[in-house]
């Protein structure tokens, strides 16, 4: 099966190839189409705007994921702002900086990350699942893998290390797209009528 991938961010193609079922054949975002506004107010709403969009222009079904960071001492932000948190261009490195600066001498540094993965037909079917991953944010940045609020996300089902230190299987086996993504094949069967995987 062919799903196009909405997402043109590297390592977010990286994780869904390592993680979508082996029957599924990944098809790189087409290259002709522009920035897409990702401007719903919720997960949801840019997760379909993503995928509908890709859907529409390839004819194909498409995948797209929308993530928020929720930092409970910040009463839920960064959220559905996570990738404009310092700026509509900011970096991840600028997105980084500004949490830290935000929980200087912050005790309580709980958060969660949520993930919401739509899946579109090109005749306009939506399907979701989603995930959440449980854990801290570090006092100081650590690690050179992953890409985003890794190396300051400590997951409360791993042991200590931050998402940037872990390989990426390690990251899979508890993070919130591992979580959304491992539901697709059920997903997947329920829409074909096949049997469950
Ligand atoms: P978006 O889903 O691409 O809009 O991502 C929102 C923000 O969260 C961006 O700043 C991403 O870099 C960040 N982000 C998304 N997924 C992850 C992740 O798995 N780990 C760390 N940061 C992430």
């Amino acid at each position: 099966m062919r799903i196009v991938c909405a997402s043109a961010n590297p390592h977010k193609v990286e994780e869904l190839a390592r993680m979508l079922p082996s029957w599924v054949d990944l098809v790189a975002r087409p290259s002709d189409i522009g920035d897409i506004d990702e401007d719903a107010p919720t997960l949801e709403g840019n997760a379909i705007i993503k995928a509908v969009e890709i859907a529409n222009h390839a004819s194909e079904w498409a995948i797209a994921d929308d993530t928020g960071l929720e930092v409970a001492a910040l009463n839920g932000e960064p959220g559905v702002r996570s990738a404009r948190f310092a700026g509509e261009q900011a970096t991840d490195a600028e997105n980084r900086a500004l949490l830290l600066a935000k929980l200087d001498g912050v005790t309580n540094r709980s958060a969660r990350f949520r993930t919401v993965v739509a899946l579109v037909s090109s005749k306009g079917d939506i399907h979701f699942v989603g995930g959440e991953c449980a854990g801290t944010i570090a006092e100081l940045e650590s690690g050179a893998g992953g890409f985003g609020y890794d190396s300051l996300f400590i997951p409360a089902d791993g042991d200590g290390r931050t998402f940037a230190e872990m390989t990426g299987p390690e990251k899979d086996a508890v993070s919130h797209r591992g979580r959304a993504l491992a539901q697709i094949p059920d997903l997947l069967a329920r829409i074909f009528g096949l049997p469950t995987p």
